[in-house]
């Protein structure tokens, strides 16, 4: 199989795996227990801890682990709402993943939605003019899409919910390891990640929270984490988070990427690469083949064991219009035709050029056996 679809999650690194079986193996002890075999675990969840703040030039202390992405980011948002009764308002984009849309439905208050303009960015003065002082508590957004792979300008947004007197929780899952996230200079007050999106294993996660702001935790009970999330500790998982954030070395990924949108591109100029004038993550293609039902087309390339995804398919098995196509202006029938691409460090310059030539002789088949140019819906 060729793997494309790192979006919506990696291959576990071998190396990560080796790291975290002596935790399933041997080092089972409680963390919290007193005893020395509990005290080396105890140290492994440190280490890890300074691992994956290293990865995002944190201090250890300002590392919650969690469950996955979405934990995160629940946890941060319902934080911020419990600390801050007296401000309502939480600022987030239209392109929102939807763990944070579902978040805001909770939150008690004023959601307010920026909208994107056609590369999947919002307008920096029209956030201005969405925050309201005394009013605006958090401005949670993307760091960078995970359809798209369009980078949201996290300082400039940062900034200017700071002068609001907002805090700022940035959706680092996608963003983290793919891109340099220095939290030394872009100081964000919350951050998510998710272990799964680098290499590590499902069920693993940690958020950020800056040592500057009020915490309230979203799981209560026997006080792990330093209190701010309760639940004895997965400890094979924080190893293996740990394990992979120290193998993020900033692989370039463009040039696979850039070599797959190239050969596409020549093939078929009438495809149409989202976010082609913003910048974007280096591993994530989402390009619209005008006429072409995506879902016809996932059945073609699953038969030539090249794995992809229809938009974003991460949270769902179900094929449902691209509510971030729609944001940035494209109507379903182009959302219909659009497949998302994803590589990592895992994938090689000959499984770009072999998926390209499959993906433009799929094109090619389902355009030659329909002789027209509206959509073809496969069986
Ligand atoms: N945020 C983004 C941008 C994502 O791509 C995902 C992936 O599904 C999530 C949040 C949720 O992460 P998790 O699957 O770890 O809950």
């Amino acid at each position: 199989m060729i793997y494309l679809d790192s979006a919506a999650t990696t291959p576990t690194d071998p190396a990560v795996v080796e790291a975290m079986l002596p935790f399933l193996r041997e080092h089972f002890a409680n963390p919290s227990a007193s005893y020395s075999a509990a005290r080396m675990v105890r140290k492994a969840v440190q280490t890890a801890r300074e691992q994956v703040a290293t990865l995002i030039g944190a201090h250890a202390d300002e590392i919650v682990f969690t469950s996955c992405g979405t934990e995160s980011i629940n946890t941060a948002i319902a934080s911020v709402r419990a600390s801050w009764p007296e401000k309502t308002d939480l600022i987030i984009a239209d392109t929102e993943h939807a763990a944070t849309l579902e978040a805001a439905k909770r939150w008690n208050g004023q959601v307010i939605r920026a909208p994107v303009n056609r590369d999947g960015l919002i307008d920096l003065n029209q956030l201005r003019a969405l925050l309201r002082p005394g009013h605006a508590a958090l401005v949670s957004i993307l760091w960078a899409n995970n359809e798209t792979g369009v980078i949201a300008p996290m300082h400039e947004i940062t900034e200017i919910a700071h002068a609001a007197g907002a805090l700022v929780h940035a959706d680092a899952v996608q963003a983290a390891g793919k891109i340099e996230i220095d939290l030394r200079n872009m100081p964000v007050d919350f951050l998510s990640l998710s272990g799964h999106k680098f290499h590590a294993p499902k069920g693993i996660g940690a958020l950020f929270v800056s040592q500057r702001v009020r915490f309230a935790p979203l799981l209560v009970g026997g006080g792990q984490e330093n209190g701010r999330r309760s639940g004895t500790e997965n400890v094979p998982g924080i190893v293996a988070l740990g394990k992979a954030a120290s193998l993020c070395d900033q692989h370039d990924l463009q040039p696979l990427r850039d070599h797959f949108e190239q050969r596409l591109i020549s093939a078929l100029p009438d495809s149409i690469i989202h976010g082609a004038q913003a910048i974007r993550l280096p591993n994530i293609t989402s390009i619209c083949l005008p006429g072409i039902d995506a879902a016809g087309m996932l059945i073609l390339l699953d038969k030539a064991n090249i794995a992809c995804s229809a938009g974003s398919a991460c949270h769902s098995a179900a094929l449902h219009p691209s509510h971030v196509l729609e944001a940035m202006g494209f109507d379903a029938a182009h959302a219909a035709s659009t497949l998302r691409f994803s590589f990592s460090r895992f994938n090689t310059k000959s499984e770009s050029e072999a998926a390209a030539q499959a993906v433009i002789e799929a094109v090619h088949k389902i355009r030659s056996a329909r002789g027209g140019s509206s959509a073809v819906i496969m069986n």
